[in-house]
């Protein structure tokens, strides 16, 4: 019988387009790339499904030949596409764009694998150093070998510093002496290089990175190693949940409640929840680790669809950071620095110790304004301020890029009276130099850190104690390990306190514990400084006195009782317009068509958080349900709704489990 085959494209279609082939490509394999006619073109394609031809098929359009094949063997396996194809689905994402965003630039291209050359496979186990694992570290390692065989979500709570990575390690070599594969995911790429190195301690496993700032000649030469099984490890950022490994074994998601492992851009995919999902279609264990969990992976454990085990510890034995809120009411800041803050600073110079500020912007400051004409920085094509970058006296937008050369008088005034509102690393690292002239200062952000080399002299410098006091945001602080930073400073929380996302209070306890988490990690109980205005919030009251976990528990009963994830599901879907009525109405007209839907709520629309970018309004409306499956037939439907609506002034997208919703 004649075959016949699917192909996805690498264009925004839903659909894949069904094509004959010749009696020469008879040997054609799913997961292989052809060249196939495409209108008036010739494109690239993937064979996603080779059937039966049947006369009685009826198409819609007249099946043309394929041209060619470009590979001998699949590019992508049957399990990585069946991966695909279930994330197509379930973000609404078109399966084209999904496959091609899971490989490699040159394959995209139609380059060839079998250019790339590779060394020969080391041997994994050659250096085995045994790690001398703590009580509770090896308990939940004892427990976790026991259930390796299998499908298992396994959760490791464990406090800053109690030692995930270690116990991370042990398994790993466990399922590496049995042959098997183990992919690492970590949030961020400044991560991997640490991670790697701490593995390598302990193993000669060829580990590998994975991440968006290799080259595509590095990307390429891992993705054939690991196809040939010559890595036995990657530790890599969230793409690598597509790398095609022939024996992956075991998947470890390191801070899995952070959100960089959910991409924000086109195919809105969250590396944890592909983790789940292909570790269950491999029936191998996942294991996600975090001293911050999530709510939704808290619940699955209340659900019984995960295991927790917990590090309630620090490895060396330092207690936990004594943690002082400072009221800048009564303690009014100069710069952002209050008189406390400045006192302890002092004594850890004093005392040849590390200080740690931690303040969430980078730039000098969040917007510029004139004391006389009232000017202010606002973007001219987005709904928001432009920071203003001192240093190189550029105004930024972080919304779109838009960037400014700053003139003198930018308002009305013969001479402008130009302050900065808020504050940015920058400011308050003027500040800081400013107060301790002769103190040695890095300030750490990605303005400051702009590749990996970089990122590594700064932590070897921390390490070996060459600087004194690290000014950074988010990049300063996650998961790092600096051993001898005691005093940690939060320049302002309170943004986050009055946050309007409902996960606003969720994130900011996370942020909280993770920067405390990074004083006193090794050699004496350090100490933790938060300023903000709002010394009474309740935040405080239970994070502070009560931890993390207890928090959460009644921060979920809250969510419980209003119907909010993890207790519900939720798409956010967005539609932007150049004019602004647009975008309202068209959304507006979708909730009327959907409103007699008993299984789902829909929330707005309402103007999104940045409510014009790049000259462009945008709106959204949320859809919820008490059932995902409900929630995903729905979400499915709007997109075939919008889509078929045809509108080329419209542009909308959708998130699936969206994790900034403000
Ligand atoms: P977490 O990731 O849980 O915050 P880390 O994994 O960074 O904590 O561990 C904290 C510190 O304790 C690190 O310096 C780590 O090397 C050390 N450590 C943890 N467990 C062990 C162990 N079993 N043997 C030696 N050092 C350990
Ligand atoms: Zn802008």
């Amino acid at each position: 019988m004649e075959k016949i085959i699917d192909v996805a494209v690498n264009y925004p279609f839903y659909q894949t387009f069904t094509y004959r082939i010749l009696e020469a490509h008879k040997g054609i394999l799913p997961g292989m790339r052809v060249i196939a006619p495409f209108g008036k073109k010739e494109i690239l394609g993937i064979v996603i499904e080779v059937k039966n031809y049947k006369k009685t098929d009826r198409f819609g359009y007249k099946l043309k030949h394929i041209k060619k094949i470009i590979d001998a063997e699949p590019v992508i396996v049957d399990e990585i596409l069946k991966l695909c194809c279930w994330a197509s689905n379930y973000y609404q994402y078109p399966i084209g764009q999904v496959i091609f965003s899971a490989i490699p630039l040159r394959l995209k291209k139609g380059g060839l694998i079998d250019k790339i050359k590779i060394e020969d496979k080391v041997n994994p186990l050659s250096k085995n150093l045994r790690i001398k694992l703590n009580e509770q570290q090896e308990k939940i390692c004892k427990s976790i070998n026991t259930k390796l065989k299998t499908f298992n979500n396994f959760l490791i709570s464990g406090v800053t510093g109690s030692g995930k990575t270690e116990v991370y390690i042990e398994l790993t070599k466990k399922v590496i002496r049995n042959g098997g594969q183990v992919l690492i995911i970590v949030p961020e790429i400044n991560l991997t290089p640490q991670t790697i190195d701490r593995f390598r301690k302990y193993m000669s496993s060829d580990i590998q990175p994975y991440h968006s700032s290799m080259t595509e000649k590095d990307k390429m030469i891992v993705w054939k190693k690991i196809t040939q099984s010559k890595t036995d490890i990657i530790i890599g950022t969230r793409s690598s949940i597509f790398l095609p490994f022939p024996s992956l074994k075991m998947i470890i998601v390191d801070e899995e409640h952070d959100s960089s492992l959910k991409q924000q851009e086109k195919f809105k995919y969250h590396a944890r929840d592909l983790s789940i999902v292909r570790a269950k279609n491999l029936d191998i264990p996942v294991i996600i680790g975090s001293a911050t969990p999530s709510f939704e992976s808290l619940h699955n454990v209340s659900i019984n669809k995960s295991i927790k085990y917990e590090l309630t510890k620090r490895y060396h034995k330092t207690s936990l950071p004594e943690v002082v809120v400072v009221d800048l009411n009564k303690d009014y800041p100069v710069n952002g620095i209050s008189q406390y803050l400045m006192r302890e600073i002092k004594m850890q110079l004093e005392k040849k110790k590390q200080s740690l500020l931690y303040i969430g912007r980078r730039g000098f400051s969040h917007a510029l304004t004139c004391s006389i004409c009232r000017w202010v920085s606002k973007c001219s094509v987005c709904e928001s301020f432009m920071a203003y970058h001192k240093s190189i006296m550029t105004l930024k937008c972080h919304h779109c890029g838009n960037n400014q050369k700053i003139n003198k008088n930018p308002g009305n005034c013969k001479q402008c009276d130009l302050i900065p509102l808020g504050f940015g690393t920058q400011r308050i690292e003027d500040k800081v130099r400013d107060l301790f002239p002769d103190a040695r200062i890095q300030r750490i952000d990605s303005d400051s850190i702009s590749n990996i080399s970089k990122l590594k002299k700064f932590v070897s410098d921390a390490n070996e104690n060459k600087i004194d006091i690290l000014i950074g945001t988010q990049m300063l602080v996650k998961g790092h390990d600096f051993p001898n930073v005691s005093l940690v400073g939060i320049i302002d929380i309170d943004s986050g306190l009055y946050s309007l996302d409902f996960r606003g209070l969720e994130k900011t306890a996370q942020l909280v514990t993770q920067v405390s988490g990074r004083s006193g990690r090794k050699y004496e109980k350090g100490k933790v400084i938060i300023q903000t205005r709002n010394p009474s919030h309740p935040l405080f009251k239970t994070l502070l006195k009560h931890g993390y976990e207890r928090f959460s528990q009644e921060k979920m009963i809250e969510r419980k009782k209003s119907n909010l994830p993890p207790f519900s599901y939720i798409s956010l879907i967005r539609a932007s317009s150049k004019n602004k009525q647009k975008s309202y109405s068209f959304l507006n007209q979708l909730k009327n068509d959907f409103s007699n839907q008993k299984s789902i709520f829909i929330y707005g629309p309402a103007e999104a958080p940045v409510a014009k970018k790049n000259n462009m309004f945008v709106h959204q409306i949320i859809l919820g349900s008490k059932s995902r499956v409900s929630l995903g037939h729905k979400t499915k439907e709007i997109r075939q709704y919008m889509e078929g609506k045809k509108l080329y002034n419209i542009k909308w997208s959708i998130d699936v489990d969206p994790i900034d919703l403000y």
